[in-house]
């Protein structure tokens, strides 16, 4: 007779893994929601928003990433949880007493309620649009919602939505929704994420005032279980902030703040619309590392076009280099993605620079792994951003 499949659990304080073999693997959160699967060969991750992300590799260094769509989703879910179940069915005779009480947890949840728990969420955040990679995991509250500038060419993150700072009244409501939505999975998270765009432009007065609700609700320290306060910064010379004032952010816990460099070009950086210009981004980066505020350098892999790429790639290493990074820092490289509604394609045409190819695009990213490798001291991250992957 053949032999059934060795099922595993493994126990972690804030998840538990159920794999049969290497072949299904799926985790769940203290609340007993999947939050990570390896179903058929492919990778699932399920946000908080109720999204799911599939990563699979389709070809040699060719992989597919995307969100699924709702029936997709419903068909994936509705899968994992059988899966799920008919695993827990044969642990549960010789399970101890801590782990029937999460298949109890794991049990309660079928397809119609992990999917209503979508309508949940956006009562509680505005869409979380991007993170950047190293905060995924991380528990966003949204001091502010939506972009100050809100008009980079290439950027739709926020057009959703108009700019607001909360004040501390309605931010601390926010916090306590937040709490009760994540509940128990609240331990999977280890740090807090200031949303949405451009939390640290808040006059400082604000900020001061909002951060002290942060301190309110939650422990944030080295020995507690947020371990620090991260946040963007992508508006260079606007609401500009002294080193007194980042010197005051990082004593209220702030460790790394994250700025969309996107080019070290000017001519590239101001047809992206940005504002402000490379060199104040430099001085940004300075003051803010001088507080002793770590920092997260974005560049945009393949902006400008191929008229353009040259000096993209040449300017952008040469901005790093003079931001003059540290292993506490790390640079991401994230491959342009142009989405259809935007000036930038319109804008590339008249100036006669297409986009890059996907060869060239590769080529360009190699180029600025090596440049930027060869720049930064030993030990600083280069890390790829691909916002396909990104879900809350
Ligand atoms: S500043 Fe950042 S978030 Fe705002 S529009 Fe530009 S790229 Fe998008």
């Amino acid at each position: 007779m053949p032999t059934k499949p060795a099922i595993t659990i493994a126990l972690q304080p804030q998840y538990l893994t159920l794999a049969e073999e290497l072949r299904t693997i799926i985790s769940f959160d203290r609340e007993g929601r999947p939050i990570v699967a390896f179903l058929h060969g492919t990778n699932y991750v399920r946000g908080l928003s109720g999204d799911v992300l599939l990563k699979r590799v389709v070809s040699r260094g060719h992989k597919e990433r995307r969100k699924l769509s709702a029936a997709e989703r419903r068909a994936v879910l509705g899968d994992l949880l059988n899966h799920a179940h008919r695993m827990i069915d044969r642990l549960e005779p010789q399970a101890a007493a801590e782990a029937r009480a999460w298949f109890d947890r794991i049990r309660h949840w079928d397809v119609d309620r992990l999917e209503a728990e979508r309508e949940r969420f956006l009562t509680v955040y505005k869409p979380i649009s991007i993170l950047p990679p190293d905060q995924y995991r991380a528990l966003v509250l949204q001091a502010t919602e939506g972009c100050s500038w809100n008009r980079c060419h290439f950027c739709t993150f926020y057009r959703d939505r108009a700019f607001r700072i909360h004040t501390p009244a309605s931010f601390r409501e926010h916090i306590q929704q937040v709490k009760t939505f994540v509940g128990a999975g609240l331990g999977l998270r280890k740090a807090i994420f200031l949303g949405d765009a451009n939390a640290l432009i808040i006059p400082q007065p604000r900020l001061r005032d909002l951060l002290q609700v942060v301190h309110e609700e939650f422990t944030i320290g080295p020995d507690a279980d947020f371990k620090g306060i991260y946040a963007f910064l992508d508006i260079f010379g606007a609401e500009r902030k002294t080193l007194a004032d980042y010197r005051e952010l990082a004593a209220a816990g702030v460790r790394r703040v994250y700025l969309g460099l996107e080019s070290g070009d000017e001519t590239v950086f101001r047809l992206l619309n940005k504002p402000g210009s490379p060199a104040e981004a430099i001085e940004a980066v300075r003051t803010i590392k001088a507080a002793g505020i770590a920092v997260g350098i974005i560049l945009l892999v393949g902006a400008g076009g191929e008229r353009l790429a040259a000096d993209h790639v040449q300017h952008s290493l040469a901005t790093i280099a003079a931001m003059h990074p540290g292993p506490e820092d790390i640079i991401y490289l994230s491959p342009l993605m142009i989405p259809p509604d935007t000036p930038y394609l319109a804008q590339m045409q008249a100036i006669d620079s297409p986009p890059l190819s996907e060869a060239a695009l590769a080529a360009q990213l190699e180029q600025l792994k090596q440049g930027v490798r060869a720049i930064v001291p030993a030990g600083t991250k280069v890390v790829l951003y691909h916002i396909e992957e990104f879900v809350y």
